[in-house]
């Protein structure tokens, strides 16, 4: 099947030719990891996912790359303003290090929580200094680096001509209208390689290099740790809708003198999800994670689901409203499924069928991630009556690794939950309560009914008498 992407670098969706055939390699950039992750970086974690659970499902083999940034780098684009990783450590009286390990583990538990694959790698800035210095070393022997002294190794932006050509910047009039902050910069785009450590303050997180003691620049990371996993070229690199004018523009302007262009392929960007109030950001410090939304009784898989009916490349708001709508489809999914489960027919997977539906559902995802469309296509196939049922769990199996809603595993713990029998105790409560409605006593019904749901049981009225399910 033709699969389609929009490349950020041509502004156009374009059809996807690998580098290999039936291979592809992807490389998502990834968190800071000062602190929980909350819904926005899981809604970027997510799409990189669906990418790669699409390319899976088109039969191609991949290699997906997710960094985690643990080097405490300078908050701003501008490589000035305060270092995440030391506030954190700061903030719950930790060491730098124990802090990005506390966060990796907490982030990889999200993301199995919200059941996004693992990436095949997942590596660590502080694990690839040496690959940094070595990316510095080459840039300065072509010519593109100067030093600042006391400050840092900064990269001459004016060297590549086509500098800016991601965000589609005109270079002349970034330099014209701007403040530079900092005023020893030879252009208000050049970055810092390298920055010394401070003389008066000992850094927790410093290194030795050929230009003194101090930190890799934030950008540098992403170029030596793509190719490091992927090659000099790779076929994918993708990343939040931000990063294109200056993190991935920079990654560019280190990676194309040493290997030549085009480095990566295809640039995918992902966009935002958003509160009503703006961006769901770290910083605002009003912020949810996956956790909490267990907190609060919802399955993880109610947000997949919500995710799955927006487009990547449009702002997503999130809301509880819009939540508990989703919670609702899911579950309406989740029951057909157990339903399916249910009859007693013996018809074999008619495969004519199985290959008209797969391609139904293939179809959209393929063609730039249309992930609602394909959703679509799956609420038509559990409703079509033409459709026997081993077939359609046959298609929903594929469904599953498609998009990981674990529908199969929801729908399993359904019927499990649904057969088992309510202990005595629970049962007794449950006669209480039909006999206190008996007699029109609702207050002590909904008492009772209180008592029952404590048990983590509830009871549903059905003709001719209640029926007790087990609560999920
Ligand atoms: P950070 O830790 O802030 O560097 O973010 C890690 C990743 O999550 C980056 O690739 C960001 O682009 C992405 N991200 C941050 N906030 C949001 C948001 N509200 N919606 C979608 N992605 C986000
Ligand atoms: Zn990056």
């Amino acid at each position: 099947m033709q699969i389609r992407l929009y490349n950020t670098m041509t502004r156009k969706v374009e059809d996807f030719k690998s580098i290999t055939p039936n291979h592809v390699g992807i490389y998502n950039c990834g968190p800071t990891v000062y602190w929980d992750q909350h819904l926005g970086n899981m809604r970027t974690f997510f799409n990189s996912d669906m990418m790669k659970r699409m390319f899976l499902a088109n039969g191609y083999t991949v290699n997906h790359v997710m960094n985690f940034t643990d080097v405490g780098h300078l908050t701003s684009d501008e490589d000035t303003g305060e270092d995440k990783m030391e506030k954190g450590a700061a903030r719950e009286n930790l060491s730098v290090w124990d802090v990005a390990n506390k966060y990796i583990k907490s982030c990889l538990g999200d993301m199995d929580l919200l059941n996004i694959m693992r990436p095949t790698h997942t590596p660590r800035a502080t694990d690839h200094i040496k690959e940094q210095i070595e990316l510095i070393q080459k840039l300065e022997k072509l010519g593109y680096t100067y030093e600042i002294p006391n400050d840092g190794i900064y990269y001459d932006t004016s060297k590549l001509p086509d500098y800016g050509k991601l965000g589609g910047q005109n270079l002349s009039e970034l330099r014209g209208g701007a403040r530079i902050e900092n005023n020893n910069k030879r252009n208000i785009t050049d970055f810092a390689l390298w920055k010394f450590s401070p003389k008066d303050v000992k850094r927790q997180m410093e290194w030795d290099s050929p230009w003194g003691v101090g930190f890799p620049g934030w950008h540098l990371e992403c170029s030596a740790m793509s190719m490091k996993y992927l090659g000099d070229h790779f076929d994918i690199h993708s990343g939040g809708q931000e990063h294109i004018k200056v993190h991935h523009t920079n990654e560019i302007a280190q990676s194309e003198p040493i290997v030549g262009a085009p480095w990566v392929h295809y640039w995918v960007h992902w966009a935002w999800l958003m509160l009503r109030e703006g961006k769901m950001a770290k910083s605002s410090g009003s912020f949810f994670t996956v956790r909490g939304l267990i907190d609060k009784g919802y399955d993880p898989m109610a947000f997949r689901y919500l995710l799955l009916t927006g487009h990547y490349r449009q702002p997503m708001e999130f809301s509880f409203e819009s939540l508990d709508a989703a919670a609702a489809g899911y579950k309406n999914m989740v029951r057909k499924v157990a339903d399916l489960m249910a009859v007693d027919d013996k018809a074999p997977v008619n495969q004519d069928l199985y290959n008209e539906w797969h391609d139904k559902i293939l179809t959209p995802i393929s063609d730039n991630l249309k992930t609602s469309e394909t959703l679509a296509a799956v609420q038509d196939l559990l409703k079509s009556a033409d459709i026997n049922p081993a077939t359609k769990l046959s298609l929903v199996n594929f469904i599953d690794d498609l998009l990981g809603l674990q529908l199969m595993d929801r729908a399993n713990k359904l019927r499990a939950a649904e057969s088992e029998t309510a202990p005595a105790d629970v049962q007794k409560l449950a006669d209480a309560r039909a006999d206190a409605k008996k007699n029109r006593d609702f207050a002590t019904a909904d008492e009772l009914r209180a008592k029952i749901d404590a048990a983590g049981w509830r009871v549903m009225d059905i003709p001719g008498g209640f029926k007790l399910v087990k609560k999920g």
